[in-house]
């Protein structure tokens, strides 16, 4: 496990050195935080410091919510056409920049050099695409009602001309978690901005460092001051930015009890909400699948980013006769990943965030062996200061246990068998989450009625983390609240106003 010290990585913290000194993005400048209290940036395949990141103050919080609010008007007055083209010139800089961004979030978020350059800057220009054009197509309904004309000798129906318009909620404060740090920022920017609103936006403070790129790059775009605001900081600026009276719309994604936490707080002010949480999804593999194609996905799923991917296929659901050959052949491909450095281009599997998410991790690979599950493959330390956690496989036949229930967000796959088709359904939905599933099958009519059987906001069937933003993404249960991608994904900004004008 070797990490390269290519020159790409010497320019890029050599750039970085210049980019540490950007602070808080403040009403379209980079101003100085007001505390001066730090939080260090780790290289999670080092354990080494890459940068301090200032930690901005509930005064600068304030700051950041009143550029926003000033700026509504001004981004108002944007025309859509204009919107869309800001939006589309921000994802030709963000590809222009995919060198540099996808190696700066290899260096602070760890994962794989390729998964960098393909998720999270690639998928951070088609979704700012993808968003571009609805500027130009969010429009109201015109609408024949059919309300008695209430004037002397009025009849019923054609006294009013009545309509309605969609309305930017206002300012949204963006929260987001570490895991794919560019393209959560982005799904929430690009619905916010083509609806008209303003936001003020806040990185985990684990992985603020393409965030804080990405300022500098709405910066050169040509957005007007304030309509994108960037704060970094730990959860208390989160809750504070959360809590502000002058957000109107909270965007976030990260663990189902944050979620909670911040659905409490807008609850206060009836803050519109949109929370897109955790999971604990399954992969059902029935006997008839093509058991091949079943074993490498389930395998890439998990493995994916460390394990860190909030619609990752954790609990492996196998049909009894099938088990072995099944779980043989996870457990090869598990065993043959390369574990190092994201920017070593043999690495397939990079470490996990921190060295609290590592123990986070093997303490429930711990608690589930203790507790009876038969470890098939990892659990081990990996020898190195980086966070690394041995791609690890278990065999759970308690379909009530910890980690058949909870989210471990690490390369940690629990397996379970079951008999019938009901109890694969049974299985799959005994979760209190409800993100995604995958199934795998050649009979169609299973496939349809196991498909509609789950309960999840996406079912995979024959593949597996197939996304697009034309599709609604949302989670079910505890999974979440709201919607992102397609039209329903932008609508979550905006209000309508009704109008009704006597003729
Ligand atoms: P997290 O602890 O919930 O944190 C997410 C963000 O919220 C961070 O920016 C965090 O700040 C901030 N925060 C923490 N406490 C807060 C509070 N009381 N009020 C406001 N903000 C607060 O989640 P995480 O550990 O970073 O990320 C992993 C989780 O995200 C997993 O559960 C995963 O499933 C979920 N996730 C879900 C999706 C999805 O689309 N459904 C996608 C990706 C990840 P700091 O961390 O800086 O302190
Ligand atoms: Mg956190």
């Amino acid at each position: 496990m070797t990490i390269h010290s290519s020159d790409s990585t010497t320019r890029t913290l050599e750039e970085y050195r210049l980019a540490r000194q950007l602070g808080l993005l403040i009403d379209g400048k980079w101003v100085e935080a007001t505390s001066d209290s730090t939080s260090v940036v780790v290289n999670p395949a080092t354990g080494l410091p890459l940068a301090n990141i200032a930690n901005a103050s509930v005064a600068d919080v304030d700051a950041a919510v009143q550029a926003a609010r000033s700026a509504r008007e001004s981004w108002r007055r944007v025309s859509p056409a204009q919107r869309t083209h800001l939006l589309w010139k921000l994802s030709e800089l963000i590809e222009n920049d995919i060198d540099y961004l996808s190696v700066l979030e290899v260096l602070n978020q760890g994962k794989t050099l390729d998964l960098a350059r393909g998720l999270d800057v690639m998928g951070s220009v088609e979704t700012l695409r993808y968003y571009s054009g609805w500027a130009t197509k969010l429009n109201g309904t015109t609408n024949r009602i059919s309300a008695a004309d209430e004037r002397p000798g009025g009849s019923i129906g054609e006294a009013y001309h009545a309509f309605s318009t969609l309305e930017p909620v206002g300012v949204v404060a963006a929260v987001v978690p570490w895991n794919v740090p560019l393209v959560m920022a982005i799904s929430k920017l690009a619905p916010a901005l083509v609806a008209g609103c303003t936001v003020v936006l806040k990185p985990a403070v684990e992985t603020p460092l393409t965030t804080l790129r990405l300022g500098q790059l709405i910066i050169e775009a040509g957005f007007p001051p304030g309509v994108v605001n960037i704060v970094t900081g730990g959860g208390d600026i989160g809750a504070a930015l959360v809590g502000h009276p002058g957000i109107d719309k909270v965007a976030f994604t990260g663990s189902t009890a944050t979620g909670r936490s911040i659905a409490a707080t807008a609850g206060q002010s009836l803050k519109r909400v949109t929370l897109e949480l955790g999971g604990k999804s399954p992969l059902i593999v029935f006997n008839d699948a093509d058991l091949e194609q079943a074993a490498q996905s389930a395998a890439w799923s998990i493995f994916l980013n460390a394990g860190q991917m909030c619609f990752a296929t954790s609990r492996l659901l196998v049909q009894k006769d099938v088990r072995e050959q099944v779980i043989a052949r996870v457990c090869e491909i598990a065993g043959e990943l390369k574990i190092g450095s994201g920017l070593d281009s043999e690495a397939e599997l990079g470490p996990v965030i921190s060295e609290r998410q590592r123990a986070r991790v093997l303490s429930y690979i711990d608690s589930a062996v203790q507790s009876g599950a038969e470890m098939l493959i990892g659990g081990a330390q990996v020898p190195s200061n980086g966070f690394f956690v041995a791609p690890t496989v278990l065999s759970v036949e308690d379909p009530a246990a910890r980690i058949m229930q909870e989210e471990v967000f690490g390369p940690v796959l629990a397996v379970s068998t079951f008999e019938t088709e009901e109890e694969a359904i049974r299985l799959a939905n005994n979760t209190e989450y409800g993100l995604a599933a995958s199934l795998w099958t050649q009979d169609l009519a299973r496939a349809h009625t196991v498909a509609s059987s789950i309960e999840a906001g996406t079912v995979w069937v024959n593949c597996n983390v197939v996304l697009d933003e034309s599709q609604p993404f949302t989670g079910w249960k505890q999974s979440g609240l709201g919607i992102e991608g397609s039209r329903s994904g932008v609508e979550e900004y905006v209000q309508p106003r009704a109008v009704v004008i006597a003729t």
